[in-house]
């Protein structure tokens, strides 16, 4: 539990570092906590940050995240896409298939489980008839994955509001859950 979160001025994730060097970049002035660790005091009037902000904006050069099977599971909860199963079966299903022209891309590749995979077969998810949780996307940063992946798997979850695009792994489901409240709310207060 030692790491902490570092933002950009403008709230982006930058980095993740130690709560050491996270302690320095605060007293020097250039960072300022957002969130901390409620137990662990640096100093009496300072405890341990989990979140830091930069009070200077930096920019940093674009690196796209590689299109790799545990970066693409990980982007998409280990969830079928599909079907909404957290099967350890899980596949690459090109959502436009390869054999049409489809390619290898983020925009174009998602997590499927093998039967979904199979039944979809060479056609498009309109064509098979089978939605899709959240349309493929590429994902907005290295630093924001990997705070991400730390989240899910159950650590810091103070980062959670600070990463774009987190979404906990139930996401589908609730948001079912929410559009059928809110078709009842609007039924009730329609009538
Ligand atoms: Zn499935």
């Amino acid at each position: 539990m030692g790491q902490v979160l570092v933002l950009n001025a403008s709230y982006e994730p930058l980095n993740i570092t130690s709560w050491r060097r996270a302690v320095v970049m605060v007293l020097k002035g250039k960072a300022e906590g957002l969130e901390h660790d409620g137990v662990r005091r640096i100093r009496a009037d300072l405890m341990q940050p989990t979140v830091i902000r930069l009070r200077q904006f930096v920019r940093v050069p674009y690196r796209p995240l590689p299109l790799t099977r545990r970066n693409l599971f990980q982007r998409d909860g280990h969830r079928c896409q599909y079907c909404g199963t957290g099967s350890d079966r899980l596949s690459v299903d090109h959502v436009l298939p390869r054999s049409r022209g489809g390619g290898d891309t983020w925009d174009n590749v998602t997590t499927a489980c093998l039967s979904c995979n199979v039944r979809k077969g060479n056609r498009t998810p309109r064509e098979a008839g089978m939605a899709l949780a959240r349309p493929p996307h590429r994902p907005l940063s290295g630093p924001g994955f990997e705070a991400s992946r730390l989240v899910r798997s159950g650590h810091y979850r103070e980062w959670a509001k600070y990463v774009i695009g987190l979404e906990p792994l139930e996401a589908p489901l609730r948001r079912v859950e929410r559009a059928d409240q809110l078709l009842a709310w609007a039924a009730s207060s329609s009538s």
